[in-house]
């Protein structure tokens, strides 16, 4: 299939895709890794009148660590962040996450930044991000700007970005001690996007109770939630098989309205939100200890 008609642009610096894309705000597509947009112009579900490739623009691959915060770059692929040893030591859900995304092509080109501004119901970030409590940080020509994680994410393919803006910088705090974290997923076998998809982070207190709890979850509904109650239910209390399984059969609760498609119907999508919050606590736990 052939997308229809566009003007490409390939700027050098920030400074230029960013008027770039103020000039064309109706119809301007920031192109990142290209795996999400090329297929959707393909199918003429997007129909940018202007791509404006980041491809080329210098210092938005990055991963440091600065300020108690592990600070990645928008380009930054998920090759670059499964194969990080800093974030391995730092951050290892998000390792782990990215590792679990597609096929070591699709690893190799699609970047963190492209994830997250896609917020594709499938995409496996969005869980991740939500249970680690990143900020999402943008950039206008005018003015930058950071988003808490679990503001970002609005409905199917909708985020807080303006039109004007780049998504510029991803930060996640760096774990404090006796935290463990775990990414679950059911996975589409074909494409291997998340069918259901559970991000878990759990930080033990000195009496072995749960001190902090988060989840993510993707893949159940048309976007990535947190399942509040499930933290509730945990926090406070001792991670026990028992207590786990309580917190994991309310976190289907999280999600209102549940995607029916030919993979799997709401009921179905339900019960592996369960399964899978359960099993990321499991794992999140077991690593914390
Ligand atoms: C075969 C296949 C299998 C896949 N399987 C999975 C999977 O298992 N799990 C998963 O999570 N994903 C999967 N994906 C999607 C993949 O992860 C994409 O790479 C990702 O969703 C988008 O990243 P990208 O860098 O390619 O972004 P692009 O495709 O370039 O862009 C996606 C969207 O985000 C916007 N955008 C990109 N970067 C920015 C930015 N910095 N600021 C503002 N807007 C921006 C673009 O305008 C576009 O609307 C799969 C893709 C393919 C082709």
């Amino acid at each position: 299939m052939i997308p229809a008609s566009f003007e490409y642009h390939a700027p050098t610096t920030l400074a230029d895709a960013l008027r770039l894309l103020g000039r064309n705000r109706e119809d301007g597509k920031i192109m990142a890794g290209g795996h999400s947009l090329t297929p959707m112009m393909k199918l003429r579900l997007a129909r940018p009148g202007s791509v404006i490739d980041l491809r080329r623009v210098p210092g938005l691959s990055y991963i440091r660590e600065e300020d108690g915060h592990l600070a990645i770059g928008a380009m930054t692929t998920y090759w670059d962040i499964m194969s990080s040893e800093l974030v391995q030591q730092k951050r290892p859900g998000l390792a782990a996450t990215a590792a679990e995304v597609a096929d070591i092509q699709v690893r190799n080109k699609g970047t963190i930044g492209g994830s997250l501004s896609h917020a594709d119901p499938a995409g496996d970030m969005p869980a991740t991000v939500l249970a680690l409590e990143a900020e999402i940080q943008s950039r206008s020509s005018r003015a930058t700007r950071a988003t808490p994680a679990e503001r970002f994410f609005v409905d199917t393919f909708v985020t807080r970005l303006r039109d004007n803006e780049i998504l510029t910088e991803i930060r996640i705090p760096v774990a404090p001690a006796r935290t463990g974290e775990s990414y679950k997923k059911f996975a589409n076998k074909a494409s291997h996007y998340a069918i259901v998809g559970v991000a878990a982070q759990v930080t033990l207190g000195r009496d072995g109770n749960c001190e902090k709890v988060r989840i993510g979850i993707t893949g159940a509904g048309p976007k990535a939630v947190r399942a509040r109650a499930s933290e509730r239910a945990l926090e406070g209390r001792d991670p026990s098989d028992r207590q786990i399984e309580r917190a994991a059969n309310m976190a289907s609760r999280a999600v209102t309205l549940y995607n029916e498609d030919i993979h799997g119907s709401g009921e179905y999508r339900a019960h592996l939100t369960r399964v899978m919050t359960r099993r990321a606590l499991q794992e999140a736990v077991a690593n914390a200890k």
